[in-house]
């Protein structure tokens, strides 16, 4: 199910003709996926979503069945639907994110709770085996997700571990080069999002696996801007352990919870520190002591956000429908057509990207950089131009393949471009 992602069609240009046509409606008409663009819930007033990297829209097909929920899974079965269905809904659609976005096998993926609360799990998970053969030290780099680094330094100070940086450059992320450089006999943990959250930058996810472990070590990957738009294969990888979001690319909804991917044969070395009795062996022997489950449950604690995890199964009904390669497909057109885009008309304004050109390694957001951007979000916000700011001056373009139209791209650029030039003007 995975394909390399560096083909080179020249999607923007096919004949070989320039300039490349910008006319977004020609776009559209060739686009594969355009009629799942109304599969979404229509959001009133919005000319140009593209925060599909933050928050995935909601289907249509989400509303009937939160309704069908409430009145009989939950209304009429009531807590009889714990044996009917939910106590397996966890690693059921685990399971379903793990085939069909993560190249992962059945019984290593698990839904739980969210990002920040599973990479803690994760992250203290893997560095106990470090500790057990010495190592203490844990790797990340300087621009990782504030979250990330966050969890990293309080389980540093809990454990007394070391944490120590890679500096990397901001348009890109960790490059194998750069981490051979920091790996040493004392690395416990590589913590890396496999794309990054500023730049877009897609890691070299099997090659920084082989690594990590020819250093003895184990990676932890974040997959919150890759899960459900960038093709991958854990398994083929041999990678450790995983962590991603369910609310952006997988459109889960606002706070849906995370999912953790941990490799089968680590499972029972695999100590997670929040023991609670969904993740013992046995769920309802009310024993005395604390048996963790001998399967992926193990990384459960609580009882499992339900509620929680109803959209998501929708979202999983369109990638499988669409299929991921044609996913990753329409997302390198449209961040290509973004980049055509920002080059024409936003470039002669002063405006930069920070996003790799290289279509291998790039994610499915177009980050742009000026020092104006803070003050015009809320013109664009509020003239239904949906993109977000992150600090310091950076607009980040989120494009959501199922959901995104061309013309939603340009409407967007075109609103920047003008929001930019009446302030020059003022
Ligand atoms: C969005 C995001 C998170 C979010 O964590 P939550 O616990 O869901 O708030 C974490 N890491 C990365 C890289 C992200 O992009």
């Amino acid at each position: 199910m995975t394909t390399s992602p560096n083909a080179d069609p020249a999607f923007l240009d096919p004949a070989g003709h320039d300039p490349a046509p910008l006319d977004p409606a020609l776009l559209d008409a060739a686009d594969p996926l355009a009629p799942f663009v109304d599969r979404f819930v229509p959001a009133e007033g919005v000319v140009a979503y593209l925060d599909g990297n933050s928050l995935g829209r909601p289907l249509k097909a989400t509303a009937d069945r939160f309704a069908d929920f409430v009145a009989h899974e939950w209304g009429t079965r009531l807590i009889r639907s714990w044996d009917e269905r939910w106590m397996d809904l966890p690693t059921e659609i685990g399971d379903r994110i793990g085939s069909l976005s993560l190249g992962a096998a059945p019984g290593q993926t698990v839904v739980g709770d969210s990002t920040t609360v599973l990479l803690y799990k994760a992250i203290r998970a893997a560095l106990e085996l470090g500790l057990r053969e010495g190592r203490r030290e844990i790797l990340l780099d300087d621009d990782q997700f504030p979250t990330d680094r966050f969890v990293i330094d309080g389980i540093a100070r809990e454990r007394g571990a070391t944490v120590r940086w890679i500096a990397v450059d901001k348009t890109l992320g960790v490059t194998p080069e750069l981490l051979a450089e920091a790996l040493s006999p004392d690395t416990a943990v590589v913590v890396i999002n496999h794309v990054s959250y500023r730049s877009g930058f897609i890691a070299d996810l099997p090659e920084l696996t082989r690594l990590t472990h020819e250093a003895g070590a184990r990676v932890v990957f974040d997959l919150c801007h890759s899960a459900g738009v960038v093709p991958m294969s854990l398994d083929d990888a041999g990678a450790d352990i995983a962590v991603g979001c369910t609310y952006k690319f997988l459109n889960g909804g606002p706070g849906a919870p995370a999912f953790l991917y941990a490799r089968r044969d680590l499972h029972d070395a695999l100590e997670q520190p929040i023991q609670g009795w969904m993740g013992a062996a046995d769920v309802f022997a009310m024993a005395p002591a604390y048996v963790p489950a001998p399967s992926i449950r193990r990384f459960l604690s609580g009882t499992p956000p339900i509620v929680g995890m109803l959209a998501l199964i929708d979202m999983l009904d369109l990638i499988e429908e669409a299929g991921l390669d044609r996913i990753r497909a329409k997302s390198l057109e449209l961040t290509d057509y973004a980049f055509a885009l920002a080059d024409e008309r936003l470039a002669p304004l002063g405006v930069t990207t920070a996003t790799p050109r290289e279509r291998r390694i790039r994610g499915s957001h177009l980050t742009l950089a000026h020092p104006a951007f803070r003050e015009i979000l809320p013109r664009l916000w509020s003239a239904g131009v949906v993109p977000d700011f992150r600090n310091p001056d950076a607009l980040r373009l989120g494009l959501s393949p199922l959901s995104t139209t061309f013309a939603e791209v340009e409407l967007g650029v075109e609103a920047i471009a003008e929001a930019l030039r009446d302030r020059v003007d003022a």
